[in-house]
């Protein structure tokens, strides 16, 4: 019987058994909230609803290629996603650019694997299509949904949907077990090896992985897909944001493949939130929605009699850029991604360059790599803390510089492969996931199709 004593919620409930309440989400400026009294659960027995050798927390592309690594390696693989479809921010948030593969100055390929793959795919069905603002991709995130689908049950993975992860249960630094919550109820899934995907970073935290919030977190955006626009509506913002209560601020807007009818919008930000707190993450979300209202109605106000603005289709969540910084082997640094640093047990390559959000005026500030292309190696992943945990996509460890140019899906579609075979390795060979051989994990991954560049 899984007791409430042996629920993990810190670093201290590894190394004992004592019942640990989460730690408080540090407070935004706005939004917070403090709990003023509290209830018991009485103890119940939980269904364990599958027993495999990899557990993926969060289905992004991340997660979904890290499910799709671990089975082509012969692991049996669940695959957790609290919304109704894969993709993650892509998905649920719209976004949709993906940034190219080549290298900056010699334009070689350097990044492969199931991102080139489901461009390929996409391409093909015209659901995808070169960039004509910038060097890379618009893709259709409806198209992708269905393209991720195909991709999960071809790998016969296990995907339980509309399924939130909600607690571990850990013992000696081992994850056991970990409770999801869905339409069936509370249930429990086994594993030797768990990978979290989430992006916030929800089991790492409660496996006591050690994390901060960094002040001045990038603010999140709430994107949406809108016809009949003016092309001046940047300056239409600027000029009337005090009339719509609209922060000063920053975004964009892009294409989406096949149509000239709409476009995506980014063109806000939500400050002073912390999203990984569930009460600033709710009042962000009706504020993002706001903000979208707003900008339309200054384009129907102030736009001309050609512009009759009309949603089509808002994110089902805010996107979000930002919550839980944590910290594993190595912390990739800003000066690694600028000089292009090389690393022997690299799993990823990237060139977008270092974008943060300014927390306070939400104007990018970027800073291009000094050479052809960095990389991300897989010491940003592991930890020696928990046996048998693997971080990936926005849940490596990185400064805020290095996070601002890894944190696109290029780059953290690779550490979903790369965690995915790390995860087959260890369970198949019994092994601590710190122990798992980096090179045995850039072998199987060019095996694969990923473009891993010989150390020199
Ligand atoms: C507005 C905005 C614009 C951006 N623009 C670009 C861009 O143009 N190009 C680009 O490449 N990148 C862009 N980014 C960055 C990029 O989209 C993200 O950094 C990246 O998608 C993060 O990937 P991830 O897999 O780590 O997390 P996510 O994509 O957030 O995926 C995490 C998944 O885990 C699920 N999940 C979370 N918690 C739980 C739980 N407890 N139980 C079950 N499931 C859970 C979520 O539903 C989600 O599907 C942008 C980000 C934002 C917010």
């Amino acid at each position: 019987m899984i007791s409430r004593r042996m629920f993990i919620g810190g670093s201290a409930a590894l190394a004992g058994s004592s019942l640990m309440a989460r730690a408080a989400e540090p407070a935004g400026q706005a939004f917070s909230t403090v709990a003023t009294d509290s209830i018991e659960e009485a103890p119940r027995r939980i269904p364990v609803v599958q027993t495999c050798d990899v557990c993926v927390l969060g289905g992004s592309c991340t997660g979904v290629f890290a499910a799709v690594r671990a089975a082509q390696l012969g692991a049996k693989v669940a695959l957790v996603e609290k919304q109704n479809a894969f993709g993650g921010v892509a998905a649920s948030a719209l976004v949709n650019i993906w940034h190219k593969l080549d290298s900056n100055l010699q334009k070689k390929p350097i990044i492969g694997g199931l991102t080139k793959q489901v461009i390929d795919r996409l391409m093909a069905i015209d659901a995808a299509a070169k960039s004509t603002r910038s060097p890379g991709f618009i893709i259709n995130t409806d198209e992708l949904k269905i393209e991720l689908d195909k991709l999960v049950m071809d790998n016969r993975i296990t995907p339980y949907l509309h399924t939130f992860y909600t607690a571990a249960q850990a013992e000696n630094g081992t994850i056991k077990a970990v409770i999801i919550e869905n339409k069936s109820g509370r249930q429990a899934l086994r594993a030797k090896v768990f990978i979290d995907a989430t992006g916030d970073g929800d089991l790492a935290r409660d496996a006591g992985i050690p994390f901060t919030i960094r002040d001045g977190n990038q603010p999140p955006t709430t994107c949406a897909e809108i016809s009949g626009m003016p092309d001046s509506l940047a300056g239409l913002i600027d000029a009337h944001r005090q009339e719509f209560n609209l922060a000063k601020d920053a975004g964009w807007h892009a294409a989406i493949p096949g149509t000239e009818v709409a476009r995506l919008y980014a063109m806000t930000h939500v400050f002073n939130v912390n999203a990984a707190d569930a009460n600033q993450l709710s009042a962000a979300e009706i504020e993002g929605r706001r903000q979208v209202r707003a900008y339309m109605d200054i384009a129907r106000k102030y736009g001309g009699k050609k512009s009759k603005p009309c949603l089509l289709d808002i994110g089902s969540s805010i996107g979000i850029r930002e919550t839980r910084s944590f910290q594993a082997r190595y912390t990739l640094t800003e000066e690694d991604v600028l000089s292009c640093r090389r690393f022997p047990d690299a799993i990823a390559n990237g060139t977008y360059h270092v974008d943060v959000h300014d927390p306070k005026t939400g104007v990018f500030k970027f800073k291009e790599p000094r050479g052809d292309f960095y990389q991300i190696p897989l010491s940003t992943m592991v930890n020696d803390k928990v046996r048998n945990l693997v971080l990936a996509g926005r849940a490596i460890s990185a400064d805020r510089g290095a996070f601002g140019a890894v944190r696109v899906m290029v780059n953290l579609n690779q550490t979903g492969e790369a965690a995915g075979v790390t995860a087959a390795l260890a369970a198949s060979q019994d092994k601590a996931v710190p122990a798992v051989d980096a090179q045995a994990v850039r072998d199987h991954l060019s095996k694969l199709g990923a473009i891993i560049i010989p150390a020199s």
